[in-house]
């Protein structure tokens, strides 16, 4: 059947698509080491589960309306304001079928065709695909390294155009784990408000700090800055909840909140009820999980680092949060071995998933072909034994 010229437009997601062919190939068998997921290896805390069964329990397995159940958005405001510093009402909260949905709602209820959308890169493999699903120019920039891989403003200035309608920002950011200084933030804030940008600030890492890293909203910087923002966040990573799908935003203006929510309306109604349930739990329960997952996400980082810096040709940058190595494997190209060659990070990670069984993201789909991306949210022994099997891998490359 002839599908769309929109669905034959749009890119599978390659970071899904790498953690099913993981999935696969451990179904059938083989030991495969998957560095692939970008999701907490941990279970969801029980106090968490406990809610859901007791949702289902108590009947609470009907519609909700579209945009979260009351009780819930009122806990994400508390949220906010408590783990952020953001004052937010419910009704300026909309809660949706994970980040991801949050996000391609405000795509849907933001954009016009033709309208553009700056995205610092490397980028989060879905922000373009979501971008163009709503008709809008995703417009890449090149982030700087240095700079937590936020673009300079000279960058963004030299990008506007009459059409630019709003800026992307994700910090703690996926694939590269950098965090935005203060600085920058608020460089790229002024920019935003002088040029009349909207700000989309995907913080779903915001809790994954290390170090002496801080977190910056930008909704938090001012009044005007406030006005223009819309902060992204979820349970999905904070609390290990990436199978139940809740994710929310807050933005000062109730209109596009209503214009999410007729988007929510008419596609997934509510996220599912028993899910809201278990976010309620998490947002207002006991908070300690989130810190001892915390440290242990610490700990894997300082590990993978040292060990992915000990492989020869790889360069890997201490990530100040999230839960993603994306080190620079330029420095393999052009070498060889079992009749295959490295022409980039493609070639590299097929290479590793067939000659060591270990998966790995390549990063073109991030806008980076020359990195790859490797997600540390799984056990040390597991990050020792796959760095072993690349480091056997690399180095039987010539
Ligand atoms: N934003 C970023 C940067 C992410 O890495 C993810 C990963 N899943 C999401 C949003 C969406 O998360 P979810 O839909 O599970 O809430
Ligand atoms: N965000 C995670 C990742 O980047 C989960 C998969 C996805 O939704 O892209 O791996």
């Amino acid at each position: 059947m002839k599908v769309s010229v929109r669905a034959r437009n749009t890119l599978p997601s390659p970071t899904l698509g790498i953690t099913a062919r993981a999935k696969a190939l451990a179904a059938q068998g083989v030991d495969v080491i998957d560095f692939g997921a970008g999701e907490p290896d941990f279970d969801t805390p029980a106090h968490i589960r406990a809610a859901a069964i007791e949702a289902i329990e108590q009947g609470f397995t009907r519609y909700t309306p579209s945009a979260g159940a009351p009780a819930l958005r009122q806990a994400v405001c508390q949220s906010f304001l408590r783990d952020y510093g953001l004052q937010y009402r419910p009704e300026q909260v909309l809660v949706g079928v994970g980040a991801k949905h949050v996000l391609f709602n405000l795509m849907q209820a933001l954009l016009d065709p033709g309208d553009e959308v700056i995205i610092p890169s490397p980028y989060w493999v879905s922000y373009p695909e979501q971008v163009k699903l709503a008709g809008g120019v995703p417009v890449a920039l090149c982030g700087e390294p240095e700079a937590g891989y936020m673009p300079s403003t000279d960058g963004v200035k030299a990008a506007l155009t009459p059409r630019t309608r709003a800026i992307i920002l994700n910090s703690p950011g996926n694939p590269t784990g950098a965090v935005a200084s203060r600085r920058r933030v608020k460089e790229l804030v002024s920019l935003a408000i002088k040029h009349d940008l909207v700000i989309i600030s995907d913080e779903i890492y915001a809790k994954l700090i290390y170090d002496d890293n801080e977190h910056v909203s930008p909704a938090g910087l001012g009044a005007e800055a406030y006005a223009r923002t819309v902060t992204v966040n979820g349970c999905s990573k904070t609390w290990a909840m990436t199978g139940w799908r809740i994710g929310y935003c807050g933005a000062a203006d109730t209109e596009l909140i209503s214009a999410m929510s007729r988007m929510q309306d008419q596609s997934t109604s509510n996220p599912a009820s028993i899910s809201q349930k278990a976010a309620l739990a998490a947002l207002t329960g006991p908070q300690e999980c989130v810190e001892e997952m915390r440290l242990a996400f610490e700990e894997r980082r300082n590990r993978i680092v040292e060990l992915l810096n000990a492989i020869p040709g790889i360069r890997c940058p201490m990530p100040g949060g999230a839960f993603y190595a994306f080190p620079d494997v330029s420095g393999l190209i052009g070498l060889g071995a079992d009749n295959v060659t490295i022409d980039g990070a493609d070639s590299l990670a097929a290479y590793l998933l067939d000659a060591v069984q270990v998966a790995v993201v390549p990063g073109a789909g991030f806008g980076a072909p020359g990195n790859i991306r490797i997600s540390y949210a799984t056990s040390i022994p597991v990050i020792e034994a796959g760095l072993e099997r690349m480091q056997d891998a690399i180095c039987r490359l010539r």
